[in-house]
């Protein structure tokens, strides 16, 4: 398999050559040339499989320049019990009998679906890196999930090194405690006196400087990565084989969505050809996606119009994996696309599709939903009462989105994004208690903690980097 840009550009690249790579050079995203095709006869074979033979499985598919059994072994030391929690790793359970069923993908080492792709990540650039004898130093900016599961799918990796930014006494204390208490020395968290926006400012100041960008071999992890997305598609097909039992039977799937990766994962896994008939995309109080599927107008929103919400990875004002599905949509019309986001957004920040465009919207599947602060607070509260079971916030949003979709005789599976017990302030609001703690970290925020605080300066963080990379200045 080979990739292009959705922008256009059609130059043949290889898995391993995006791997390591943002955009592509025409400012699209890359995809694959075709979505490889799996018959029934296929899936009957992988319902028999462990997760991390599945998993191995779907990404051959995409993968054609590392050797099967390096690949193999990779997979196989990913996902694995000790790391996931179960022998199933994503393990699915039924809310009663309201047709409606919850995929746990959230008992990963930071207990938010994003471990699921981030651990194979960090598994692929050791190897590639090992292979290349090259090394990377990632810079990021978190105010949470994406940069705890970066760290700790990175940490006492060879050949690489993190160097996350996040904002001083912003972030709440687990979360704080689960990335500063890593003592790996390639893990480094500086903590910024200011907020996000001001973390975020210096990872651009420093990315844009393009000299020190190559002297230092600065890379990110952000969600447009394709490993990250393909390694979402795998438990599509395992949460589809454990509510079913015919290779024909159809499910639907329900998806807290922000930047657009993870239900984007669900729409490949639908192309690929698994049976699922609706893909439901919920939202939080920043509507963006809801608004377009039911209007086929993309309207990015301005900073000041981005609500913090207490679902706070889904507080988007852009989904960046939508250029991906929009190609796909527009019959990958790779012109199109640029007119649509390299031209419109640029210059008006929105877009409307064409009556005919917004048409075939049906075609692909998709739904969608929006949830409220009090939506959320009454669905925990709701799921507690009536089937036992403790969601967090992102996932309540899921489940009150999909409870008004489901339709009789196809099972709805809404993906569980994370464990309640990052979201404890809005656990107490909905059950007055204290959510649940995954056994080994009760004590977590009395662990001895390694950072670095540092006004917001770019300056002073480059010299930190250069200081750490050994390489000069
Ligand atoms: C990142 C995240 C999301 C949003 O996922 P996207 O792939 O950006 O749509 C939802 N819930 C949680 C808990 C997350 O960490």
């Amino acid at each position: 398999m080979k990739y292009l840009s959705t922008r256009g550009d059609t130059t043949p690249r290889h898995f391993c050559e995006i791997l390591l790579e943002g955009l592509a050079p025409d400012g699209g995203l890359y995809l694959p040339q075709a979505y490889p095709k799996v018959d029934a006869a296929t899936l009957a074979r992988w319902r028999q499989l462990p997760y991390a033979d599945l998993a191995y499985e779907i990404l051959s598919l995409y993968i054609d320049d590392i050797p099967a059994g390096d690949l193999k072994a990779l997979v196989a030391r990913t996902y694995t019990q000790a790391t996931f929690g179960t022998p199933a790793i994503v393990p699915v359970r039924a809310l009663g009998d309201t047709g409606l069923h919850i995929e746990a993908l959230s008992n990963g080492p930071t207990l938010a679906f994003k471990d699921m792709a981030m651990q194979l990540l960090g598994n692929l650039f050791e190897y590639e890196l090992g292979r290349r004898g090259e090394e990377l130093n990632i810079l990021g900016a978190t105010s949470g999930d994406t940069g705890s599961a970066a760290e700790y799918a990175m940490r006492g990796k060879r050949g690489v090194r993190v160097f996350m930014l996040s904002p001083n006494g912003r972030m709440s204390p687990f979360q704080q405690a689960q990335m500063f208490s890593l003592q790996d020395e390639n893990i480094h968290n500086i903590a910024v006196e200011g907020v996000f926006d001001d973390a975020q400012d210096i990872v651009k100041a420093v990315s844009n400087d393009l000299a020190f960008k190559r002297t230092h071999k600065i890379g990110t992890v952000n969600s447009i990565n394709w490993a990250r997305l393909l390694a979402q598609v795998v438990y599509y097909f395992a949460g589809y084989f454990q509510v079913t039992e015919k290779d024909t039977d159809q499910v639907s799937f329900c998806v807290p969505s922000g930047n657009f990766g993870n239900v984007c994962a669900g729409h490949v896994a639908r192309s690929m050809g698994l049976p699922i008939k609706h893909l439901v995309v919920a939202t939080n109080e920043n509507d963006v996606l809801d608004e377009f599927f039911r209007t086929g107008i993309y309207r990015v929103r301005k900073g000041a119009e981005t609500h913090e919400t207490s679902s706070p990875s889904m507080d988007i004002s852009k989904a960046s994996n939508f250029e991906r599905f929009v190609f796909d949509l527009l019959g990958r019309d790779g012109a199109r696309t640029r007119e649509l986001f390299g031209s419109q957004i640029e210059r008006d920040g929105r877009f409307e599709l064409s009556p005919a465009e917004f048409a075939r919207i049906a075609e692909f599947g998709f739904q969608s939903g929006k949830s409220t602060h009090a939506d959320r607070v009454a669905t925990i509260r709701s799921t507690w009462e009536r089937h036992q079971t403790m969601i967090d916030t992102h996932t309540a949003d899921g489940v009150k989105v999909a409870a008004e979709r489901v339709e009789p005789g196809v099972p709805m599976i809404v993906l569980e994004t994370a464990l309640p017990a990052k979201f404890a302030e809005t656990i107490r609001e909905a059950l007055g208690r204290e959510p649940e703690r995954p056994a080994g970290l009760e004590g977590i925020e009395g662990l001895p903690k390694r950072f670095t605080v540092m006004p917001p300066d770019a300056a002073q963080v480059k010299a930190f980097i250069a200081e750490h990379t050994g390489l000069g200045r």
